[in-house]
């Protein structure tokens, strides 16, 4: 459902803010010398599509994940530009069904997290660590930090509203930066919990109470 924002008639400040939402399947970030060994030397990704934030994009490429007891799941996306280290974002409902233990982490916070066996078409590549359940996020520019309070690493609120399945979604991780867009970050679990579909939004509430010189709206 497509929201609008509500506004303080008093001090025309937003209130509430309406988030679009990104929603992420499982899908795989790798080092350009994983990449080689899975496709071939001085191997390039194909860009099939933007990913939601600039500077990122879907590819052609598709690998094979296979968990420790050998279950595996066809056809996870990797998503470019290639990384300085190799990450795996998986739902809960896919890690179950590989039956490895996906913790809870933000992008980049890997230490003794699982690793995971994935398979290109010229070899495979065992991965010491790096598998992850994605930690859900809020990524905002520096003004949209600005008028709604929050500031970047704060934890807030985002609720949902018009599926008949809304949801309070807590300790979301607020992203600040000027590279990002306002979006939401979910991943198919959460979004399916809460009925959410591509094109939706959500409300982020301006967090009160908070009096900053930095503040505007
Ligand atoms: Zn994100």
């Amino acid at each position: 459902m497509l929201l609008m924002n509500a506004k303080d008639e008093r001090t025309g400040c937003d209130t509430k803010v309406a988030v679009p939402i990104a929603i992420s399947r499982s899908h795989v970030h790798l080092t350009a010398a994983v990449i080689e060994e899975l496709f071939c030397d001085r191997y390039s990704l194909h860009k099939a599509a933007p990913a939601s934030q600039p500077s990122q994009y879907i590819t052609m490429e598709k690998v094979t994940l296979v968990g420790p007891t050998g279950r595996r799941i066809l056809g996870v996306p990797i998503i470019g530009p290639p990384r300085a280290v190799n990450q795996i974002e998986l739902s809960l409902t896919d890690a179950q069904s590989l039956e490895i233990r996906a913790p809870v982490r933000e992008s980049g916070d890997l230490v003794g997290t699982p690793g995971i066996v994935v398979v290109g078409p010229r070899t495979q590549v065992k991965l010491g660590t790096g598998v992850i359940c994605a930690q859900r996020h809020v990524h905002l520019t520096p003004a949209d930090a600005r008028r709604l309070a929050l500031s970047d690493r704060d934890r807030t609120e985002v609720s949902t509203t018009g599926t008949r399945r809304g949801i309070v979604f807590k300790d979301v991780l607020v992203r600040v930066s000027p590279e990002y867009q306002l979006e939401l970050h979910l991943d198919l679990d959460e979004a399916n919990a809460a009925g959410l579909k591509r094109g939706d939004s959500a409300w982020l509430e301006r967090r009160v109470g908070v009096s900053r010189p930095d503040v505007d709206c």
